[in-house]
């Protein structure tokens, strides 16, 4: 069984940024990397749309990203933020532009203001003479609002003038590269040539946000290696179209990982595609568990739990397992608002005595139940003391009562004021 570890290694740097407000959120430099979230409601219904950014923002997530993709969508936008603020949530919202957002964004002004940032795709804000004008004129709207802007390329939706010109670059080189390594090549040029327009146009290079967004982990973590030496904008990272279910979480936790313990990155969203009436929240929890096993952040009290072997011939330590892990997610927002540091809470659920005190002692609390053949016992570590032993019917309750207990004393309430 391995100690779960809430230390960044020693050689772990963050590359340098300048650093984005999103609302009242930073992003970049010293910042804590930023978890954000996307919407999946029809914009235009005020109540659903409000509804679920509230929901992930009480999972966790920092920004929520909503589509904008019609006059509806946009007149809705500002009472959705005044839904949020009259539950006391003034989470920044996102809008994503695709294709229509100059019009969108000048016809529907209240729109722009209740907008904490902008997300553009240079390959879709219009095509041929029509391109810069209304790239142009999102940038004035965020100026004039004093907006952030994230510049988001997508390798579903290049930018077909920028690919061209890199492909004849390439074809003239002496030693042309594979199409692969122009594709992610041109997706490069395409966000840092949009931000440097951008600037020209008079954004502050404080005010953008770059992404590049594939769907290959190898690609990803290639394009953003390429992009984070070439800028020092922060990056938002994400692997697009991760999939559903164990696949969407293996792929995307794959690429960022490897991203984020190279220091790239300020801002991440995982785009799991979630199972049919599964909960939105699920990338939240997803893009913070990564954080939070890299040891980058910390956001909830993590359960380790051994995976069980023929020594466990009952299924109660893993009913015991999830129904703490739940427990403490459940409660975080909560001990979240009243107290400080809970999320560094450690616990250990584990099947048997073979590991169980050792891997307890290195948790704030652990518990070991007994395993096949062993005495109906289970030990109790407080900070690595055996403090008690339960036994009987009674112990996933007895379990979470110390669990509150300690949280009671280490973990006191804030003064108000
Ligand atoms: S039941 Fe015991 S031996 Fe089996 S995995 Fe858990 S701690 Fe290890």
């Amino acid at each position: 069984m391995s100690i779960v570890s809430n230390q960044v290694a020693a050689t772990w740097a963050r590359r340098k940024t300048r650093q984005v407000r999103v609302g009242q959120v930073r992003i970049g430099s010293d910042a804590p990397i930023a978890v954000q979230s996307m919407t999946n409601t029809d914009t235009a219904d005020v109540l659903a749309t409000a509804m679920q950014v509230a929901e992930l923002a009480r999972a966790g997530s920092e920004m929520v990203r909503v589509t904008v993709n019609n006059d509806e969508a946009a007149r809705a936008v500002p009472h959705i933020r005044d839904r949020l603020l009259a539950l006391n949530m003034d989470v920044p919202l996102v809008g994503d532009f695709h294709y229509n957002g100059h019009k969108l964004l000048s016809d529907h002004p209240a729109c722009a203001e209740a907008l904490a940032k902008l997300r553009i795709n240079p390959g879709n804000v219009g095509a041929g003479a029509k391109r810069d004008p209304q790239f142009a004129a999102i940038v004035e709207i965020a100026c004039k609002y004093d907006k952030p802007v994230r510049i988001g390329v997508n390798w579903g939706s290049l930018d077909q003038s920028v690919l061209a010109r890199v492909m004849d670059h390439n074809a003239r080189q002496p030693e042309p590269r594979d199409a692969g390594a122009v594709m992610r090549e041109a997706l490069v040029v395409s966000a840092l040539e949009s931000a440097a327009k951008a600037e020209e146009y008079g954004l502050p290079g404080d005010r953008i946000i770059l992404s590049a967004k594939v769907s290959s982990v190898q690609d990803l973590i290639a394009v953003y290696r390429d992009l984070g030496a070439r800028c020092d904008y922060p990056l938002h990272l994400g692997l697009t179209e991760a999939g559903m279910g164990s696949k969407g979480i293996v792929a995307s936790t794959a690429a960022l990982a490897v991203l984020l313990q190279e220091g790239i990155g300020d801002t991440i969203r995982v785009s799991l595609t979630p199972e049919p009436n599964g909960r939105r929240t699920e990338e939240v929890v997803v893009a913070q568990e990564i954080l939070q096993t890299m040891g980058l952040r910390a956001f909830t009290p993590m359960v380790t739990a051994c995976p069980g072997c023929g020594r466990t011939t009952s299924t109660f330590f893993q009913e015991l397992a999830s129904g703490i892990q739940g427990y403490v997610r459940e409660q975080m927002p909560t001990w979240r608002e009243e107290r400080d540091g809970v999320e560094n809470l450690t616990l250990a659920v584990m099947g048997c005595v073979v590991n169980g005190p050792g891997e307890s002692k290195h948790a704030n609390i652990g518990i070991s139940l007994p395993g096949t053949g062993e005495s109906p016992a289970a030990p109790v570590y407080v900070d690595g003391v055996k403090t008690v032993t339960l036994r009987g019917d009674n112990i996933a309750v007895e379990f979470r009562a110390i669990v509150d207990q300690y949280i009671e004393t280490r973990y006191p309430k804030k003064k108000a004021g």
